[in-house]
């Protein structure tokens, strides 16, 4: 990979120390490390070029690293830099203290109004800035959010992320159960799918469990496409109002990121603080 900036300073991996695993993911391990010169914390997350190369994934890795680097938000994790040697590209990440979020929902099936709230926000202000940038994620999802100190989510993976309009067809592997009915049917989207998956990430934090779940993807697909979930009675009303405007079949119907972040349930429950955003010197 050619470095995108010519500025930019050529780490080896000499300049970092590296503790302990922090996860790993289909290509990647992810360390705790930290840059010797001044001390700072990252993530490091190592690839290995072979595993990449043999499913043909250098034109996604590339992406995803040129977007990501071109992002600075307080509510998406940053990408400092990245350096490769013979055998491996590294990535150096912000390092997030809390986790995934995926976990938090493990562990407590569902998160209170006052949490979830702030998680919307919070996306719904990253996702604006992403919009502005022209860059959809199309893959927001429980295991793509990471947590900074303060819970913060730290948007991660922008494995899928594109710049809009986008004809491509996401090829199925994963979940379906985020996938808007656009995309299901391999139609020209935009940046309204994102809007789409803000309401099943919505749902599935208030509730425990994504609005289409079911037993096979086919009938996880036909849900999605005629719209067919339901509220429990636990779901508050204005959370209900939220999540029925952004899972509308139709992606202009769906509210706008401006107006999620003035919805009235957002407004009275979100308890967002903004953390100052942390620059890795040199
Ligand atoms: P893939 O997208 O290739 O399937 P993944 O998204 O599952 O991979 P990675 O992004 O490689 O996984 O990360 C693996 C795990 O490491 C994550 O699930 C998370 O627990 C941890 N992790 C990754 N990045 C960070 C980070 N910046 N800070 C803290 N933990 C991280
Ligand atoms: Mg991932």
């Amino acid at each position: 990979m050619e470095p995108s900036t010519s500025t930019r300073k050529q780490f080896t991996i000499n300049d970092f120390e590296i503790g302990r695993p922090l996860g790993r993911g289909k290509f990647g391990r992810v360390y705790l490390a930290r840059l010797k010169e001044n001390n700072f914390i990252v993530a490091l997350k190592v690839i290995f070029k072979s595993e990449i190369e043999e499913e043909g994934l250098e034109h996604q890795l590339r992406r995803e690293v040129e977007i990501q680097a071109h992002l600075q938000h307080p509510n998406i994790l940053r990408l400092y830099n990245y350096f490769y040697d013979d055998t491996r590209v590294y990535l150096i990440l912000e390092y997030a203290p809390g986790g995934e979020l995926y976990k938090d929902l493990q562990r407590n099936e569902k998160l209170d109004q006052q949490r979830a709230a702030t998680i919307i926000e919070e996306l719904s202000d990253a996702l604006t800035y992403c919009h502005e940038n022209k860059v959809i994620h199309r893959d927001i999802k429980p295991e793509n959010l990471l947590l900074g100190l303060r819970g913060e989510v730290k948007i991660s993976d922008f494995g899928w992320s594109v710049h809009t309009p986008s004809l491509r067809r996401k090829t199925m592997c994963g979940t379906l159960d985020y996938l808007p009915p656009e995309m299901i049917q391999g139609k020209i989207y935009n940046e309204t799918v994102d809007l789409w998956c803000i309401g099943v990430l919505c749902y599935e934090l208030l509730v425990g469990k994504p609005p289409f779940e079911s037993s096979t993807s086919n009938e996880t697909c036909r849900r999605i496409l005629q719209v067919d979930f339901k509220f429990p009675s636990s779901v508050p009303a204005g959370a209900q109002d939220l999540i029925s405007k952004l899972l509308k079949y139709h992606p202009l119907e769906r509210l706008s990121l401006a107006q999620v972040l003035k919805h009235p349930w957002v407004r009275e429950h979100s308890r967002r603080v903004l953390s100052p955003c942390v620059q890795m010197a040199s």
